[in-house]
C-alpha cells in the first residue's frame, strides 16, 4: 500500500499543470528552519522556498499578526482606504529611504509594475519619443514568468512557445560594464538587474560593476532598477544585496520575504519624482496591499529589524561558506556566496547530490542544473547549521 505520501504525490501530479519538478517530499507541518512530512520525518529546510521564508517557518510574531488581521479586516480593495496601508507604507519608506511604494503581491507583478514605471517614466519625465523606451537588463536573468519578465530573459524554454514576446527589451551579459556602456541609446529608460544573480546560480557580478553600471545610468539619465526580490531583506548579509557596493538603487523590486512567508505581497519603491507618474486608472490590483498582507509584512519587517537577521545572516554565512570551502572532492567547483545566500557549484549534475541530502533529512534544491543553493531560514541556529554542515560533509565523502 502507498504512503500518505505518496498517496499525496500521485494526487498532485494526476490533476496539476506540471510546470515543476519537485523533489518527492510532502510539507505538511514546519517551524522555524524545520519542516515535518505526514509520515512524521523531520527536514531542515535549507531552501526557505526560494528565500521567501527569511524569518522562518511560521514565526510567531507574524501569525499573531495574521491572526489580529484576520479578526478586523482581511479586504477592502483599493476602493477605500484601510487601517494598514499608510503604516505599512511608512515602514516600507523608512526601510528603504525611498518616499513611494506602490503594492502588488507577487515578485513578477511587482517587475511588471517595474516595467510600467521605467516606461512612463521614460516618456513623460526623461522626454524619450512615444513608444520608443528600451530597458536593457543582463543575460542569466530571472525576473519572473509574466510575459513582461519572461520577454526580458535570456532563457529559450522560458519563451518557447508563448510568442509573441513583448518589445523594448535589450540584453547585456552580467558583469560587462563596456555592454551596458554600448548599449545605452538616448531612448534607454531603465536599467533592471539583480544584484546577485539567484536563480542563474547565486552569480556575483564582477567588482565594482554594479557601482559603475550606477554611475553610468546617472550620467545617462537612465534609471537603475535593482531586482531585490531574492537578494533583499538580509538574505545576503545586507539588508539589500545593492549595499555591498554602496549602491542605492532609484527603484527598489521587492518581495518574497515581504511577507515573511506567511502571506504574498510585493512592491515597488523608488522616490515620487519616479513613481509619481502613476495617476488614478493607471495601475492596479484588487489584492495589493491588502490588510492581511500589510498586517503581515510590518510584523515581517519587525522580526527582520528585532531579530537582526542581517547581522546573522552576514555572521552565518562567513562561517557556513568558509566551512563548505574545506570540503575536499574533485567534483566541486566553487563555492560563493554572500551571507546566507551560498551555492555550491558542481562539474556535473547537482540533483543527485541534492536527493542524497534529502535522504540525510537536509532541504535543498539545485538550480541551472549544477548549483546546488544553501539557503536556510536566517533564524536557523548554529547548531542547525552544524548539523546541516555535518550532512553535506558526509554525501561528498560517499
Ligand atoms: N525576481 C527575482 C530575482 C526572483 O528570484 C523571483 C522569484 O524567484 C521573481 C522575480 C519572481 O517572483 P514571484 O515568483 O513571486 O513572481
Amino acid at each position: 500500500t502507498k504512503s500518505k505520501s505518496e498517496q499525496l504525490i500521485s494526487t498532485t501530479e494526476k490533476f496539476g499543470a506540471h510546470n515543476y519538478h519537485p523533489l518527492p517530499i510532502v510539507i505538511e507541518k514546519a517551524e522555524g528552519s524545520w519542516v515535518t512530512d505526514p509520515e512524521g520525518n523531520r527536514y531542515l529546510d535549507m531552501l526557505s522556498a526560494y528565500s521567501a521564508l527569511n524569518q522562518g517557518h511560521r514565526h510567531p510574531k507574524i501569525i499573531q499578526a495574521l491572526k489580529d488581521q484576520a479578526d478586523a479586516v482581511t479586504l477592502t480593495s483599493r476602493a477605500f482606504h484601510s487601517a494598514t496601508l499608510g503604516v505599512w507604507y511608512e515602514k516600507v519608506s523608512k526601510l528603504t529611504g525611498k518616499n513611494m511604494v506602490l503594492p502588488m503581491n507577487t515578485g513578477a507583478e511587482a517587475v511588471e509594475t517595474a516595467i510600467k514605471t521605467a516606461r512612463r517614466w521614460g516618456y513623460e519625465v526623461k522626454g524619450i519619443e512615444a513608444n520608443k523606451a528600451q530597458i536593457i537588463g543582463c543575460n542569466g536573468n530571472f525576473h519572473g514568468r509574466t510575459m513582461g519578465a519572461v520577454s526580458l530573459s535570456s532563457e529559450a524554454e522560458y519563451k518557447r512557445g508563448f510568442g509573441p514576446m513583448l518589445e523594448g527589451f535589450t540584453l547585456i551579459p552580467y558583469g560587462d560594464i563596456d555592454a551596458l556602456k554600448e548599449a545605452i541609446t538616448p531612448n534607454t529608460a531603465a536599467f533592471i538587474v539583480e544584484p546577485i544573480q539567484g536563480e542563474a546560480g547565486i552569480i556575483i557580478p564582477t567588482e565594482g560593476f554594479l557601482k559603475a553600471a550606477y554611475e553610468l545610468c546617472k550620467e545617462n539619465n537612465v534609471l537603475f532598477i535593482a531586482d531585490e526580490i531574492q537578494t533583499g531583506l538580509s538574505r545576503t548579509g545586507k539588508l539589500f544585496a545593492c549595499e555591498w557596493e554602496d549602491v542605492t538603487p532609484d527603484v527598489y523590486i521587492l518581495g518574497k520575504a515581504l511577507g515573511g512567508g506567511v502571506y504574498p505581497i510585493s512592491a515597488v519603491v523608488a522616490n515620487d519624482d519616479i513613481l509619481g507618474v502613476f495617476n488614478p486608472g493607471s495601475h492596479g490590483s484588487t489584492f495589493g496591499g491588502n490588510p492581511l498582507a500589510c498586517a503581515v509584512s510590518i510584523a515581517a519587517i519587525d522580526v527582520l529589524l528585532d531579530e537582526k537577521l542581517t547581522e546573522r545572516s552576514l555572521e552565518l554565512g562567513d562561517y557556513f561558506k568558509a566551512q563548505l570551502q574545506t570540503i575536499e572532492n574533485p567534483v566541486i567547483k566553487e563555492v560563493r556566496g554572500r551571507g546566507l545566500f551560498i551555492g555550491v557549484e558542481l562539474h556535473e549534475s547537482a540533483r543527485p547530490y541534492c536527493e542524497k541530502l534529502a535522504e540525510r533529512k537536509l532541504l535543498c534544491k539545485e538550480t541551472h542544473d549544477t548549483v546546488i543553493r544553501f539557503a536556510p531560514p536566517l533564524i536557523i541556529s548554529k547548531e542547525d547549521l552544524d548539523w546541516a554542515l555535518e550532512q553535506i560533509k558526509a554525501v561528498f565523502s560517499e
